[in-house]
């Protein structure tokens, strides 16, 4: 169709062809529909917004329309991706001769078939920052159609898996982790609830307390940030942290190196204990010295000088002090009672 005349005619059969079955499109506005330009909006989520426009070649309908994607909210990467799978497919389009709602449509379905879109930057800062050792059994896998990616890290004989899914409102809302780990089972309560923690203050305002006795409320501005690499990295650094990490008091290693050998003996002499301030201690080592002086203060760790807050250790200074005395007083009366055996 080298005819310019014959060209404006199948642009304009092609146009109205346009107005009619725009409407056939989900999530999807026709902006602008004249022979310079074809612009259809389309809307799935907030954060699924894109603008196609598309243009007729000199050669059209023998050329492929000419299209250009904009987006605020979806990646550059993902665009390119999707200009590509067009062009992939362009004999499709070229049979089809009026080729604009075609192509719209293509690139609606593959915007759907593609739910991980929108963490397309995200699972690429993941991949660099995991730098996956796959000799040691490690891999980050991405699957689009559960919208799910998947991290493994390793280190020594322990590993960490995280099954990481946005649903379709993401990054409004958060990535919902699961977590699998030979690690101790307070360890892989924590990962759990760690990953959760770290996803939920991404897309929910702290609050805030103006005054002393007032309701807090939560502070103005808030802008939800995407949650997958936050979460990855905090899997990363845990699982790559702790079976090489030692016992902030005996400065040995506390995991074991064969993981059959862990106890889950909560009072057990190697259970391994975790603190608030993250450093981790043999059971015998934080139970001796939280129960020796000095109390004043509260009983430090020995790492990083936080205050020692956990469960199994939550008496006050004072009722410390009074059962270190009664301890003493007790092992007097024992040492007393061998001297006069002696
Ligand atoms: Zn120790
Ligand atoms: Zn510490």
């Amino acid at each position: 169709m080298v005819d310019s005349s014959a060209r404006s005619k199948f642009i304009e059969d092609e146009l109205r062809q346009v107005k009619t079955k725009v409407s056939t499109l989900q999530d999807a506005e026709l902006v602008s529909c004249v022979p310079q330009q074809v612009r259809i909006d389309v809307q799935r989520t907030k954060s699924k917004r894109m603008s196609i426009c598309m243009q007729f070649p000199s050669e059209y309908p023998d050329q492929l329309i000419i299209v250009e994607l904009k987006s605020r909210t979806l990646p550059q990467r993902f665009l390119d991706a999707t200009l590509k799978a067009v062009d992939a497919n362009k004999e499709q389009f070229l049979r089809a001769r009026q080729q604009a709602v075609a192509v719209a449509r293509f690139i609606c379905e593959y915007l759907d078939s593609n739910p991980l879109c929108v963490c397309a930057e995200e699972i690429s800062d993941l991949r660099k920052e995991a730098n996956v050792d796959a000799d040691k059994g490690e891999f980050l896998k991405i699957k689009q159609k559960q919208s799910l990616v998947h991290l493994r890290a390793q280190e020594g004989a322990y590993f960490v898996e995280a099954k990481m899914t946005m649903d379709a409102q993401y990054p409004e809302t958060y990535a919902s982790t699961s977590v699998e780990t030979n690690m101790p089972a307070v360890f892989q309560r924590f990962l759990t609830a760690q990953a959760k923690e770290v996803a939920r203050r991404c897309v929910q305002p702290p609050l805030l307390r103006r005054k002393k006795g007032e309701k807090p409320v939560p502070v103005a501005n808030f802008e939800p940030r995407p949650s997958l690499l936050p979460v990855g990295k905090f899997i990363l650094q845990t699982a790559r942290r702790y079976p090489t990490e030692l016992c902030a008091i005996c400065r040995v290693v506390c995991f074991p190196p064969d993981p059959s050998a862990l106890t889950e003996d909560m009072e057990g002499d190697d259970f391994v204990e975790r603190v608030y301030c993250g450093h981790i201690f043999h059971h015998r080592c934080i139970d001796k010295y939280m129960k020796t002086p000095p109390f004043k203060g509260g009983k430090k760790c020995p790492q990083c000088a936080d205050i020692i807050f956990h469960d199994k250790w939550r008496a006050s200074d004072q009722i410390r002090e009074e059962r270190w005395a009664h301890e003493q007083a007790k092992q007097r009366e024992l040492d007393e009672v061998e001297d006069f055996l002696s």
